[in-house]
Formats: C-alpha cells, sequence, structure tokens
C-alpha cells in the first residue's frame, strides 16, 4: 500500500517552501515596522480554551475540533484558531500588566475537521495579529491597515468589507428585532439557520443557502439600532480609513455572531477565489479577556489564512523570487572533483551559496545542471588549473571567462556579492 498524507493536509516540498517564506518574511516585514511583536504558543490546548474562547455555538467548537484524551484524562484540542491562545497565553504571563498596549502577531498551522475542497483544509495556516489593551479606534484602524498593506505588498487586490455589531447595550435590542423578524419567514428557512434563529440569530445572515439570504434580504440591520458609543466608534475607525485612503464597503450583514465580538467587525475578500472567498477577517472582541476568566480588557485582531492568499499569487502569476546558487563547481577528475567539494564547503562557510556535482557526471551533465539550478558563476577546475592552482570562472549571465588564482577565490565572490550574487 503506498501512504499518503492525511486528506485535506499537504506535503511543503522545497519549491513550494520558498513562496511561503517568502510572503511570511513579508507579513514579518510589515509586523516589525508596526511594532508587533510574535507569539508561539503551543498546537495543542485544553478543549474549554475553545470551548469558551469561541464558542459552543460556532461550527469550529461543534463540529470541526480535532479533540483527544491524553494519559492523564484531559481533553485536549489541536487549535483551530489563535486568539484563544493568545488570549489565554496574555492572561497567563500578566502581559496586561507591564504595558498600556500589547502587540502580538503569529504564524502558524491550525487543524479543523472540514470538507476538503479548494481553499479548504484540515491543516492550514494562519497568520493573524492581535493588539489588546485599548478602546481606541486607531487599534482597529491600525489592524486593518497592516492586513491592507500586506496584501498591496505583495499586489493582491481585495475588498475589503466592514460593520459594527455592537455591543451588549445594543446588541440584545437588536437581536430581539432580528428575532422577530426571522420567526416571521422561519418555516421557510433553512434547518440550520430554523435552529440558528433561536440559539444565535445574527448568524442566520452569515447563511450561504440562498433562499436563506433572499427571505432576509429586508431583515433589520444592526446598524440602526447602534448605541451612541458604538456609533461614535463605527464613525471614527471609518474616518481614519478615508484619511488613510483604504477603501471599503459597509456590509451591514457582516456579523461575528459571538457575544464578546463588539463594535468592528471586517474581512477581506478576493474576486480571485472561488466560493471560498475569504482573504481573512477579523474585528473587535472586547468581551474575550473576561469570557477566559481575565481583567475585563479590551482587544481587536485579524486572522486569515496564508494558502489563499498563495492561491491569489498563484493565479495571478506573481513573480516569487527564485533561489539559485552563486557558484557551481565543476570538476573533471577525481583531483579536480575532491578540491570542488573542498573549495564548496569554503564558499559556504564564507556565506557564498555553492552548488556542485555528487553523482560523477560529465563536464557537459553538470554544466547542464549549473544552467538549470540558475548558477550565476561556473568554476571549472580539471588537471591543468590545479596543477597551476588556478581557476576558470564563467560570467553565466554575460558569457564571460576569466582565471582566477584559488586563493583568492572566495575573495572575488565576496566583492561580487553585494552586486550580483546573492
Ligand atoms: P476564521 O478563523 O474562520 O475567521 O478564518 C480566517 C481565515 O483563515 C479565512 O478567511 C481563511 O482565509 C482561512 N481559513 C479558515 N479555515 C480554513 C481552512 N479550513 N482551510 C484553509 N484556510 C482556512
Amino acid at each position: 500500500m503506498a501512504y499518503k498524507s492525511v486528506k485535506g493536509t499537504k506535503d511543503l516540498l522545497p519549491a513550494d517552501t520558498a513562496s511561503w517564506l517568502h510572503v511570511e518574511g513579508i507579513i514579518r516585514e510589515v509586523m516589525d515596522v508596526y511594532r508587533y511583536g510574535e507569539i508561539r504558543t503551543p498546537i495543542f490546548e485544553e478543549t474549554t480554551i475553545f470551548a469558551r474562547g469561541i464558542g459552543e455555538e460556532t461550527d469550529i467548537v461543534g463540529k470541526e475540533m480535532y479533540t483527544f484524551t491524553d494519559k492523564g484524562g484531559s481533553s485536549l484540542t489541536l487549535r483551530p484558531e489563535m486568539t484563544a491562545p493568545v488570549i489565554r497565553s496574555f492572561i497567563q504571563h500578566s502581559l496586561g500588566e507591564q504595558t498600556a498596549l500589547n502587540k502580538l502577531y503569529y504564524i502558524g498551522p491550525m487543524f479543523r475537521q472540514e470538507r476538503p475542497q479548494a481553499g479548504r483544509y484540515r491543516q492550514f495556516h494562519q497568520f493573524g495579529f492581535e493588539s489588546i489593551g485599548q478602546d481606541n479606534p486607531t487599534c482597529d484602524a491600525e489592524i486593518i491597515m497592516m492586513a491592507h498593506d500586506i496584501y498591496r505588498r505583495l499586489g493582491i487586490s481585495s475588498t475589503l468589507k466592514i460593520n459594527s455589531v455592537g455591543d451588549p447595550s445594543c446588541r440584545p435590542q437588536y437581536r430581539e428585532a432580528l428575532q422577530d423578524f426571522l420567526k416571521g419567514v422561519y418555516d421557510d428557512l433553512s434547518p440550520e439557520s430554523q435552529r440558528r434563529t433561536e440559539t444565535n440569530p445574527m448568524r442566520v445572515l452569515d447563511s450561504k443557502n440562498p433562499q436563506d439570504q433572499e427571505l432576509t434580504r429586508n431583515a433589520p440591520v444592526i446598524l440602526d439600532y447602534l448605541s451612541s458609543e458604538c456609533n461614535e466608534h463605527f464613525k471614527e475607525t471609518l474616518a481614519l480609513l478615508d484619511s488613510l485612503g483604504v477603501p471599503y464597503e459597509i456590509d451591514p450583514r457582516l456579523v461575528r455572531g459571538l457575544d464578546y465580538y463588539t463594535k468592528t467587525a471586517f474581512e477581506f475578500v478576493s474576486a480571485d477565489l472561488g466560493s471560498q472567498d475569504a482573504l481573512g477577517g477579523g474585528g473587535r472582541y472586547d468581551g474575550l479577556v473576561q469570557q477566559l476568566d481575565g481583567k475585563p480588557t479590551p482587544a481587536v485582531g485579524f486572522a486569515a489564512g496564508i494558502e489563499r492568499l498563495l492561491i491569489v499569487l498563484e493565479k495571478k502569476a506573481y513573480e516569487f523570487p527564485v533561489s539559485a546558487p552563486s557558484v557551481y563547481l565543476v570538476g573533471m577528475d577525481d583531483g579536480s572533483r575532491r578540491w570542488a567539494f573542498e573549495q564548496a564547503i569554503s564558499f559556504r562557510s564564507s556565506g557564498i551559496a555553492a552548488e556542485l556535482d555528487y553523482a560523477g557526471r560529465s563536464v557537459k551533465a553538470q554544466m547542464r545542471e549549473a544552467n538549470k539550478l540558475g548558477a550565476r558563476y561556473v568554476i571549472l577546475v580539471g588537471e591543468s588549473e590545479m596543477a597551476s592552482s588556478t581557476a576558470q570562472v564563467k560570467d553565466m549571465k554575460e558569457g564571460e571567462q576569466e582565471e582566477v588564482a584559488f586563493d583568492e577565490l572566495i575573495a572575488y565572490f565576496t566583492s561580487r556579492n553585494n552586486e550580483d550574487v546573492s
């Protein structure tokens, strides 16, 4: 039997990881200039962190978690998202007492037992950032701006949809009005939306079922129910986005249907993705720290899928930087091949990317390989070069060839390092 990776998971081979590292590098650069620090938490947590942190009513907790019991009888879960673990860690290490605002980011694998399809996996990767400690619309705008900057730097055009979901002072009134409306069309709603009408009516607006969507087209919208504080927060967030030149669409149906979500909710979508068109989403969650037994602390964050981002980049033929050796060493006989190996090690110790043949291939085959790998220079050494301690160095781009003494090779390439050898 041929073993395969588990359904919904993928191997990332060196050709793939090169693209991943590039994308991750851009994310880290953006995080660095915004002064966000990376947080790494364990891959698994106690199940209750997610049950309480995400909510029992969600698909994630209800159906998608990889949960297991360890030898000590504890129920553990592979993390399906990172906000709850980040907040658990924030509380555990009293980060809130150390500074007025904690700015954290993460990149890593998440696990959800979903039905695999294009853009949807069981192990996938997210990057995200959380701004924990302040209820200031600048924090909302900053989080949105960071996502916007990352997509802009990658040349991805996306649409920002934004809404406010109110807070516990105004949402109950909206919830009631929405529930009343939904009861009027209850019999025609999908079974899932019927259930949610009782448990979490705002999520009905999220339904992908076309009939549900049609039936709820004239449902009351939360923006008409916002308290003056929530309304002001929303207006100020939008004003900041306006002055930063970030385009957005107000989408009054965009909901984050959990009680601890407050005020700003947003999503970046891409027309280059199919039915799974969400690049990433986020919002304010002023109630979560308290929900996980910490002191009430306002916070806002964003999370996005890396696979989805790469799907978009591949679709638009994004030019990823290509990794190639600076130097390929070609030996012609036993003596020069041995020299080539030792010289490659010296190059590498000096930070020069060097490659050579390990399979005893002919000079012609080695040249072909050097070409295929995109080596900028080829060093040719045979019997006579060994005798004179001088190598033939061929510039593969310019087509020129010159002789360089063995003991000058490192200096020769180091001096070119900042120009065209990398
Ligand atoms: P969520 O935590 O559900 O709001 O998801 C945030 C982002 O993570 C989504 O917008 C997707 O880009 C990505 N994502 C969520 N679930 C998956 C999945 N099963 N496979 C791939 N990407 C996912």
